[in-house]
């Protein structure tokens, strides 16, 4: 996956120059008048040199040497994808396409795999969506092409519900909406699961950070969000929510899925850690923070960046782990969550819910024996190392996905080692 998106809404919203020129100004042939038809309906602007129509797109191309049989089948995608998503999933449909085709052009040259972008008109002054797509990007891996599609199509939706003007700060979502809907709305083609690559490489980096296709990754937050929280309905209800505002992302999501949005990715990380989502096998395993072959006495890593996540794998417990850091702790054995550490091997997976980021964030120190000097009370009887409040309830056990998942607020630190600063208050969900 390598769509433009956000290129596209930084240079939508002034804040850099567009790396294509189309991405902020349409073709010529996107400028003529409208065209319409006897039958069916017509297109904004003139066809170009090919196109084939269906229902709700038209792909069209100019480049000669492009396969007709590669357009038609983007076309039957996309139009197999529009009943899944507008008819039954109810998202309002793409701003133009009540009366138009939509725009979907077919570049070989394109600098990526596809983006989609918004031209506005005196008939549209809020911008109808026109996708770009490389018919070219993966010759050997025809699914690819025809996911991006659906991808895009995610973004025409999009654009209808979401300002388009906040910037480039806002891809993260869009991308990672985008994944899983080419999911969701195509399920046969499994390309998009090579996405997951973006997050098992960099799982410690900011839940929002657009760098390095890290949102591609993200996608796993909807996957889990669509199979464990709220359903594709509650993917929808999010950018419903985010219409007309500029609420961020985590805000929206933790709203509507009535949850702590770090509860949320503490969830999605030890499902991914445990392989335990629909199509998990697919996915790939986050790289681990460290490895022990027996919990060790002590050990510290770096803090993720403020909602990522570090995974640890142990080969054997040792009594009593205690977590320390301003973390949401899981524990992953055998495939599957589970609510302590248990005797075998196991996968420790800490999320940061620090308001700092990066280079600031910290440490998260871990093991059976604390030094002296960090003042860490004994663990209570329950096992739980904490003196903070457990999140969701006064057990270790939080049970706020029927007891499938634990997850343990631990006691937090703000300052460093030995100095801590006390427990801070809950957050609100
Ligand atoms: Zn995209």
């Amino acid at each position: 996956m390598d769509c433009l998106l956000s290129d596209v809404l930084a240079a939508l919203s002034g804040e850099a120059p567009p790396t294509d020129p189309r991405m902020v100004a349409p073709p010529p042939a996107l400028r003529a008048a409208p065209s319409p038809r006897a039958e069916g309906k017509g297109v904004l602007g003139e066809s170009l040199t090919w196109h084939v129509d269906g229902a709700h797109f038209t792909v069209q191309w100019d480049t000669p040497g492009v396969d007709p049989a590669r357009a038609d089948a983007i076309l039957a995608q996309l139009e197999a994808a529009w009943p899944v998503l507008v008819d039954e999933g109810g998202w309002p449909a793409p701003v133009s396409s009540d009366a138009w085709l939509l725009w979907v052009i077919l570049d070989p040259d394109l600098g990526g795999s596809g983006y989609t972008t918004v031209y506005t008109t005196d008939a549209y002054p809020e911008g109808y969506p026109v996708t770009y797509l490389n018919p070219s990007y993966a010759p050997d891996e025809p699914d690819f092409t025809l996911s991006v599609a659906v991808h895009e199509f995610g973004h025409m939706l999009q654009y209808r519900l979401r300002d388009w003007q906040l910037g480039s700060v806002e891809s993260w979502y869009w991308e990672a909406t985008s994944e899983w809907v080419a999911e969701r709305a195509a399920p046969t083609l499994d390309t998009y699961a090579d996405s997951t690559w973006w997050y098992a490489q960099w799982p410690d980096a900011r839940f929002d950070r657009i760098e390095r296709f890290h949102p591609y990754g993200m996608l796993l937050l909807d996957a889990y969000l669509d199979e464990r929280v709220f359903g594709l309905e509650g993917v929808r209800d999010t950018w419903l929510a985010g219409e007309g505002n500029d609420t961020t992302w985590d805000v929206l999501i933790a709203g509507v899925a009535g949850r702590d949005f770090g509860e949320l990715v503490a969830g999605m990380a030890a499902e991914v850690a445990a392989g335990s989502l629909r199509e998990g096998a697919l996915y790939d395993a986050p790289v681990r923070a460290a490895s022990h072959d027996v919990a060790p006495a002590w050990a510290v890593i770096d803090a993720p960046e403020r909602y990522g996540s570090a995974f640890v794998d142990i080969g054997a417990r040792g009594a009593g782990l205690i977590v320390e850091g301003d973390v949401l702790v899981g524990y992953v054995a055998d495939g599957a969550v589970v609510d302590e550490p248990p005797d075998g091997p196991y996968t420790l997976v800490v999320t940061a819910l620090g308001e700092d980021a990066g280079e600031d964030a910290g440490e998260v120190a871990y093991g059976v024996t604390p030094p002296d000097d960090t003042e860490t009370p004994e663990p209570d009887p329950e096992g739980c190392a904490c003196d903070a409040p457990v999140r969701g309830g006064a057990t270790p056990s939080l049970g706020w996905l029927g007891g499938a998942l634990a997850l343990v607020a631990t006691r937090r630190w703000s300052g460093p080692r030995g100095r801590r600063s006390g427990p801070r208050g809950r957050r609100s969900g």
